[in-house]
């Protein structure tokens, strides 16, 4: 066995990169880019882009797991494992199969070869065939079941060499981190809004977060949990802007002119001005918000409207279609979920009337405003904003790094 093709790695595949046509190259740098900085703390590692698939060379890496867990919030990811190198030889794959198998229990089992070149001397079926007879030689207790099996055994070849694997996992799917722009994500402390942001870190933008707070009237707990909840959602972009608006001031001045019924609606348009103005500062070219569909009063097909009427960019609202349990579910996988749910006093508890409006107009939300300075406002809570930066892994900085890195890539 060559040492070159000896030892532990990792592959990673890709599913919706490999329909991009001639973009392809410019997805799979952004992939390459976002598994350096996500393991590479970790220990050194090497990338190395293969047919349709990119291996990580995890000879001598001090933590292998590590890397393992870390795969799994890699946007772009379709799945991966920890696989043994070997060269593309029938000897070497059953002496692999030997290894993948040595501490492992299972009464049925499948091999699942893909060959990547057509050239091998086997098909396929025949790899299936003579390594799974090996397998039954080894575990003569042991039965094949291509449907309802214990384990899959993995057994991918290429020329050079061949990759062999049992514990694949689904990764998170998706885009790269970078490949997609810029969005801004308006963040309150609740569920729902975290969840949003997250699609679109998953569909490969990079989200820049905007939270408003009413600090002083209101205990100074939202901006925590917005740190709190940028801190874990940095885990999947590696490096976060938090954009901390003061927006107490500002409902105040709606409390004393807008009608209680229309506040929410107000409230919801000053934050969207204001976060367009924050958004078009950062090159962010949409706002993002965690509205679903008739969930409460703000979020009714008219008033959704009206809030959209006061932006310029588009508002993405990733949530509209999903249930609150489906939103629920999502961010307890996510890690928001606990952060989400810890007490605090939400800005739009302050000043909220007990009957918010279900159905305003375009012509009321344009009278409910006539009395507010609209400018002055906005101007306020743009330059009253404080940035704060987050990194993942944390100390690495920012990310993409202003000079880029090179990822190491060939093609075999
Ligand atoms: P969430 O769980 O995201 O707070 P929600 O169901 O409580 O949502 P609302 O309070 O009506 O709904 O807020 C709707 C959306 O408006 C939020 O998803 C978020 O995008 C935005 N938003 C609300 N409050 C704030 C805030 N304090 N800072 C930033 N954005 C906010
Ligand atoms: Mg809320």
């Amino acid at each position: 066995m060559s040492s070159r093709a000896a030892g532990l790695c990792a592959i990673v595949h890709y599913h919706e990169i490999s329909l991009k046509g001639g973009n392809r190259p410019l997805f799979l740098r952004h992939l390459q880019q976002n598994l350096l900085r996500a393991i590479g703390d970790l220990g050194p590692v090497k990338v190395v882009q293969l047919p349709g698939r990119i291996m990580l060379d995890l000879a001598g890496h001090p933590d292998p797991p590590g890397v393992y867990e870390r795969l799994g919030r890699v946007s772009g990811i379709a799945n991966f494992a920890l696989a043994e190198r070997v060269p593309s030889t029938l000897d070497a794959m059953k002496h692999a199969l030997e290894r993948a198998l040595a501490r492992k229990s299972f009464r049925s089992f499948r091999i699942t070869a893909r060959r990547a070149f057509k050239t091998f001397p086997q098909s396929s079926v025949e790899l299936n065939r003579v390594l799974g007879a090996h397998v039954l030689g080894l575990r003569p207790d042991a039965r094949v079941d291509l449907m309802h099996h214990d384990l899959n055994v993995h057994v991918e070849v290429l020329p050079g060499e061949t990759f062999v694997y049992c514990d694949r996992r689904p990764g998170p799917g998706g885009l790269p981190v970078g490949s997609g722009g810029t969005v801004a994500a308006l963040l309150s402390g609740g569920i729902d809004s975290p969840v949003a942001a997250w699609r679109l870190i998953k569909r490969g933008c990079r989200v820049i977060f905007v939270h408003f707070h009413s600090v002083p009237y209101l205990p100074d707990v939202s901006r925590d949990k917005a740190r709190a909840l940028v801190t874990q959602l940095t885990q999947w972009q590696y490096f976060s802007r938090l954009v901390l608006v003061p927006f107490g001031e500002i409902q105040r001045e709606v409390v004393l002119s807008v009608p209680p019924h229309a506040r929410v609606v107000v409230y919801r348009r000053l934050m969207v001005r204001i976060a367009e103005g924050l958004a078009r500062r950062a090159g962010a070219a949409a706002l993002v918000t965690g509205d679903s569909l008739g969930q409460v009063a703000s979020q009714t097909l008219a008033n959704l409207g009206r809030i959209d009427e006061a932006a310029d960019l588009p508002v993405l609202r990733p949530l509209i279609g999903m249930d609150k349990l489906e939103i629920t579910d999502q961010a307890r996988a996510l890690g928001t979920f606990d952060i989400s749910i810890e007490p605090d006093a939400d800005c739009c508890t302050l000043f909220v009337p007990k009957h918010p409006g279900t159905r305003m107009s375009r012509e009321e939300a344009v009278l409910s405003e006539a009395r507010l300075d609209l400018a002055a406002l906005v101007g306020a809570g743009v330059d009253g904003a404080v940035e704060e930066i987050f990194d993942f892994p944390p100390g690495a900085g920012v990310f993409p790094a202003r000079s880029p890195r090179v990822s190491q890539s060939g093609s075999r």
